[in-house]
């Protein structure tokens, strides 16, 4: 099987008045289609950076990214970013925002309309077609704001820390919606977290960088989520981190 994400030797740096920011320093890997990979490191090391470069925000200095051979460039409509915040907007209706990301793209064809309203019906959200954002719990709000972003039907998703505004209680709740949706859509999806306890719950392999300018430190893979297991990467993962 050929990768979907193939990631060759790929360092950035930022330029300003100031001098020179390395970001990223020879970074390389693969994800096959249907991984669910996650992405940690210390704050500020460069893991944003990372997700901008693959979505083509940004162009890397050195190496290469090829997403199903070709590379991307920004506006790809073969990748979805969701972010920390859900950026719904209020003056739309819970339908409207989900309908947002294929009326900009000039998608709204009867084929894509079906499939969100299918999405909004299997996760729960189809009585809340009209409601406003704010009527919403911040659990819901995160499914809708998932469900916008799957309605371009994107081959891979990159999330950054898109649980991290929430309350403990709820994230732990959100995040088990968010990767049930997403197995059963059978996404290929990059997680950027700084919370191991999530990148173990929700990931089939984990990057860990070190600190700025990012390199790849250790590949860590999940094999099996119980109690035990979970604990022996936990303490693994904080160990490489220190
Ligand atoms: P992370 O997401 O891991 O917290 P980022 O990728 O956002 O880290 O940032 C990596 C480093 O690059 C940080 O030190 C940050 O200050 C710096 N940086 C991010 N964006 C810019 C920019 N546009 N110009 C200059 N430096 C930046
Ligand atoms: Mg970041």
């Amino acid at each position: 099987m050929k990768p979907l994400l193939d990631i060759t030797d790929v360092s950035l740096s930022y330029h300003s008045l100031s001098g020179e920011t390395p970001a990223l320093s020879h970074i390389s890997f693969q994800l096959m289609p249907g991984e669910f990979l996650a992405i940690v490191g210390p704050s500020g090391c460069g893991k944003s950076t990372l997700l901008n470069l693959i979505c083509g925000l940004l162009r890397p200095e050195q190496g290469q990214i090829l997403l199903d051979g070709t590379p991307v460039t920004s506006g790809d409509c073969r990748i979805g970013y969701m972010l920390q915040k859900d950026n719904l907007f209020e003056w739309r209706s819970i339908y409207k925002n989900v309908m947002l990301g294929l009326e900009i793209n000039n998608k709204k064809t009867p084929e894509n309309i079906a499939y969100v309203n299918h999405l909004l019906e299997q996760y729960d959200l189809a009585e809340f077609k009209s409601a406003r954002p704010s009527q919403l719990s911040g659990g819901m709000r995160q499914r809708a704001a998932l469900i916008r972003t799957l309605a371009l039907k994107p081959d891979i998703l990159l999330l950054d820390e898109p649980f991290s505004a929430l309350d403990y209680q709820t994230r732990l709740e959100v995040r088990e919606d968010i990767c049930n949706i997403l197995r059963s859509e059978k996404k290929t999806v990059i997680l950027v977290t700084h919370d191991i306890s999530e990148a173990i719950a929700m990931t089939d392999r984990v990057l860990i960088l070190t600190s700025r300018p990012a390199k790849l430190l250790k590949t860590i893979n999940i094999e099996s989520r119980d109690t035990l297991s979970s604990q022996k990467y936990f303490d693994e993962i904080r160990e490489v981190l220190k």
